[in-house]
């Protein structure tokens, strides 16, 4: 049987500290991670990722800057986006996704623009409790490339972060010549 396809997105975030949030859909909300160095395709690299709060649905496509002063101020990229299927298995049955969350044992297949083939997230609590790290799964998509280097741009416009945030100073200056 075909897994159901589900939304992931990476967003590159400016705020004041540059990191990736990488978001998965899990019962109607995306489940997200703060990946300070960025997701790597390398299985011999294990990224931090710290379970941040929930978002909703809409939020994955959301390029921008998040005004001063508001929580996470600071620009916002698509750095990635497409979609995954659970792969993870136990007793050679799928385990439900939203088990796969709360065990702190998730492994996936991505079909995005950058990230490609099986990644593990897993929840160690080190150093803090809500740590996990994702790691590549050795795969025929795993490669040495420092794919955040690599590909810098937007997945959805192939925008830089500094276009990004030119486009929004551009936004804001029409809004005060009203
Ligand atoms: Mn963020």
């Amino acid at each position: 049987m075909a897994e159901k396809k589900l939304l992931f997105v990476v967003q590159k975030h400016a705020a004041s500290h540059l990191h990736y949030d990488f978001r998965l859909e899990i019962e109607s909300v995306l489940a997200s991670w703060a990946i300070p160095k960025g997701p790597s395709a390398n299985p011999r690299i294990k990224r931090l990722a710290v379970a941040t709060e929930d978002h909703p649905l809409d939020y994955a496509r959301f390029e921008g800057v998040i005004p001063q002063g508001n929580y996470g101020a600071g620009t916002v990229m698509v750095w990635d986006i497409g979609t995954y299927t659970n792969i993870k298995m136990h007793n050679n049955k799928l385990v439900p996704i939203k088990d796969c969350l709360r065990n702190g044992q998730i492994e996936i297949s991505l079909n995005g623009t950058k990230m490609h083939g099986n990644y593990a997230l897993i929840k160690i609590n080190k150093p803090a409790p809500g740590d996990w790290i994702l790691i590549k799964m050795r795969d025929e998509h795993a490669n040495q490339k420092d794919i955040t280097k690599a590909y810098p741009d937007s997945a959805l416009t192939g925008r830089s972060m500094s276009a990004i945030a030119q486009d929004k100073k551009i936004k804001s200056k029409k809004v005060s010549n009203k």
